[in-house]
């Protein structure tokens, strides 16, 4: 594959993550159509090189030394196909999560209103079972079309295997081409959307949308909330380098602007430790790590 329009060589990856942190990829490739995207994913076989899939790059911490082989990321491969009367949705692996939610609502189906805030993609949200306010992913989704050893499958519900924000994606090397969700049609778009509004407004009085992150950090533990666990010892506000346990929720760790991602990796380790040591609980982070981090930058 020649260095085009849709693939570059080293290129900056931190522009393309909420964190605004990481190295750089040796290629990188924005696909613009699912021919493209399977073009690059041959690409990568043929040369045999690593290849990594990202979204929006809202649940990532990509390490300061970059990736290795090709990057691909999907954020320009959007579209939906609003099925009327089925309620059913066809949607690309790139399609931000808001705009469907907005969508929805102003169509008055029911189904998408949990994921006005998330700012993540489909793909991104498959393969994450992304969830809020009660809603998740799982719940409307029917199937996702799935590229795996060059083929496209048809993956169902029942087959991603989902769980609190897990999906057996996590663990394989599937690529999300496109989800097939089931809404539920029929209900009045002006309750739907007041409805969608006050979800993110919500979300923007307690969460700190002003600046750089992942979203919650770690995953709840049974019986327990991670931000609740983290208030408790003390550590809102606390600080390495720029990366900073934010005053608004502790379960964020925030880029104060000049934050690198061993900044952030270091803090959620110390975070972890914390825990561990004053609850004896282990923290799992929800944010996935991309790259190396072995020992300090
Ligand atoms: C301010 C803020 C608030 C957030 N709130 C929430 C919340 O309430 N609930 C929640 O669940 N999450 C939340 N998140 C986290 C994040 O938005 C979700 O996890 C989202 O689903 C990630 O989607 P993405 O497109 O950004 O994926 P990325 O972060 O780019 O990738 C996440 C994982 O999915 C893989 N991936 C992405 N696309 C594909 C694809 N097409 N094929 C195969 N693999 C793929 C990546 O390799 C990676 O392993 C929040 C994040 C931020 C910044």
């Amino acid at each position: 594959m020649t260095a085009t329009a849709q693939c570059q060589a080293q290129a900056d990856l931190a522009e393309l993550t909420t964190y605004r942190v990481g190295g750089r990829a040796q290629w990188l490739a924005l696909p613009r159509c699912q021919e493209e995207l399977l073009t690059a994913v041959a690409w990568a076989q043929q040369e045999q090189v690593p290849l990594t899939v990202i979204g929006a790059g809202s649940n990532l911490l990509i390490s300061d030394r970059g990736l290795p082989g090709l990057v691909i990321c999907t954020r320009y491969l959007r579209g939906a196909q609003w099925h009327e009367p089925t309620g059913q949705v066809v949607a690309a692996a790139g399609m931000p999560l808001p705009q469907l939610a907005w969508e929805a609502a102003r169509r008055g189906w029911q189904g998408f209103a949990w994921a006005v805030g998330i700012p993540g993609t489909v793909g991104g949200a498959v393969v994450m079972n992304a969830g809020a306010q009660g809603g998740c992913t799982a719940d409307y989704l029917i199937s996702a079309e799935v590229l795996h050893d060059g083929s496209i499958r048809t993956l169902t519900r029942a087959e991603l295997a989902y769980d609190y924000r897990y999906s057996c994606l996590q663990t394989g090397t599937g690529v999300v081409l496109s989800a097939r969700w089931q809404c539920i049609p029929g209900h009045d778009p002006q309750c739907l959307q007041r409805e969608t509004s006050d979800y993110l407004h919500r979300r923007r009085r307690t969460q700190p949308y002003h600046l750089p992150s992942c979203g919650s950090v770690f995953r709840n533990p049974p019986a327990s909330k991670a931000g609740w666990l983290i208030e408790q010892s003390g550590l809102k506000g606390y600080q390495i380098g720029q990366a900073q346990v934010s005053p608004l929720h502790a379960n964020f760790i925030v880029n104060l602007g000049g934050a690198t991602a061993q900044n952030i990796y270091d803090l959620i380790h110390y975070v972890q430790a914390v825990i561990q040591a004053k609850w004896g609980i282990q923290l799992h982070p929800e944010v996935k790590f991309l790259g190396d981090f072995s020992s300090g930058s």
